[in-house]
């Protein structure tokens, strides 16, 4: 088996067990955005690779070493499979001029790819849920964001805790930022490789080391809280006391960063302790500036991104059933009048919203009726010749212990309908 082909690493085939549940899933995040006014966006898995670059930043570590780029050796362009939804979804609504009329709530789904270290919860083709509230400037907007996540989780079963910070406006950022360049210039001798390479690129980044060894330092690193001027420091008061009055429990995290200077104000994570390292469930914020970066006319803009296998992974810990769908009925039939009958009541009772699947490739009624029991069938549906004469069938419960009955076709649809085994 050895020389037979894999899927590529860090890359997960999904089967259909796992696909009910990755279903059931969608519906509630779909059901749940419409809710919130939230409209869907569907852009292309490539793009071109200068997109990211402009959008997430060439000194991150997504683009310097996670994304997966190539050339097209048809036209020599260089593109990338996406690593993020925010960059597309960006570049779509500037391409089409979609904020004409005012601000959009927009959503999308979809894989994403970023060449990382595979472990649990962490792969290289992942899957975000990702909202973006464009042409939106207020504290509303953020607290929105928050509030609707917060509302989502309750319906998972799930309890992620908030964390939340303020990035301030571009001037006080700069001010930090040299306090920052000072700070740690200051202590060069403790800076571990990453953070010498970023300490004149995207100092920011450094406060956001996973090295232990880093901590200390960047504990007593100056805050870029005491650096918010009177308007940020409005906006980030608003958004506090909308989330306190929606009963909105958050944690300020001082060193909840995002390194580029397009992202400002607000940013948020939703994290947990059940996952283990890959604790971070949903991550967002403001980024004001990206519109007019990406060369749109300026207008501003909030959103987040959820990944969808940390929630998966965190509601089955919670032990959150998610309904998984089963045949409502498997239709066996033997003899030539009954398989013409069994073909007529298949497509009855799927025109009546049942599921039904009809038993291919002949055999015995027995070897049939194991087939059913195989499937999870609620029901088997049973045509012999007889029953054909007659246009009627055999309805068998397959679990439970009611007896099998013999109906006109049409009374079995209804009984299958409102049956509750
Ligand atoms: P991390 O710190 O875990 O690498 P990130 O900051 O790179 O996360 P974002 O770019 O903010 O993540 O993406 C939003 C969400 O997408 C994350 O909070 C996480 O739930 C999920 N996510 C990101 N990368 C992966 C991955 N490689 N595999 C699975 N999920 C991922
Ligand atoms: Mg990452």
């Amino acid at each position: 088996m050895s020389n037979n082909i894999q899927s590529v690493r860090g890359m997960n085939d999904c089967l259909p067990d796992a696909a009910d549940t990755w279903q059931a899933f969608e519906a509630i995040v779909c059901d749940w955005l419409r809710r919130y006014g939230y409209r869907e966006m569907r852009t292309p898995i490539l793009e071109h690779t200068g997109l990211f670059k402009r959008a997430i930043g060439e000194v991150t570590d997504i683009v310097e070493k996670e994304m997966y780029t190539f050339v097209d050796e048809l036209n020599g362009e260089s593109l990338a499979l996406r690593p993020e939804g925010t960059a597309s979804s960006v570049r779509a609504v500037i391409q089409h001029n979609l904020l004409y009329d005012g601000g959009k709530r927009l959503w999308y789904a979809g894989p994403m790819f970023r060449h990382e270290r595979p472990q649990k919860g962490r792969y290289r083709q992942f899957h975000q849920v990702g909202v973006e509230a464009l042409g939106f400037a207020g504290p509303d907007t953020d607290a929105e964001l928050i509030v609707m996540c917060a509302d989502l989780w309750r319906t998972l079963g799930i309890n992620p805790t908030l964390q939340l910070n303020t990035l301030g406006d571009y001037e006080s950022r700069q001010r930090h930022r040299q306090k920052l360049v000072a700070y740690f210039e200051a202590h060069q001798d403790v800076l571990d490789e990453d953070s010498k390479r970023r300490l004149h690129s995207n100092p920011l980044r450094i406060l956001d080391s996973k090295n232990p060894a880093m901590q200390a330092l960047n504990d007593a690193a100056p805050q870029l809280m005491d650096e918010l001027d009177d308007e940020a420091r409005a906006h980030f008061d608003a958004l506090q006391a909308l989330l306190r009055a929606n009963g909105i429990a958050y944690e300020i995290n001082p060193r909840l960063v995002r390194g580029l200077d397009y992202y400002n104000r607000t940013v948020f994570e939703w994290v947990t302790d059940q996952l283990g390292a890959q604790g971070t469930v949903c991550a967002g914020g403001r980024y004001d500036g990206l519109i007019a970066q990406l060369g749109g006319k300026p207008a501003p803009a909030a959103g987040f991104a959820m990944g969808i296998e940390r929630l998966l992974a965190l509601m089955e810990v919670a032990g959150t059933p998610l309904a998984t769908p089963v045949p409502d009925a498997y239709i066996v039939h033997a003899g030539d009048a009954a398989e013409a009958f069994a073909w007529q009541a298949a497509s009855a009772l799927r025109a009546a919203g049942l599921a039904a699947v009809l038993h291919c490739g002949g055999g015995s009624f027995k070897s049939q009726m194991k087939k059913a029991d195989a499937s999870r069938a609620r029901y088997a549906v049973i045509i012999g010749d007889d029953e054909a004469a007659a246009q009627q069938v055999t309805l068998k419960p397959l679990r439970g212990t009611a007896e099998q009955t013999r109906v006109e076709l049409a009374l079995a649809i209804d009984s299958l309908k409102n049956a509750t085994i």
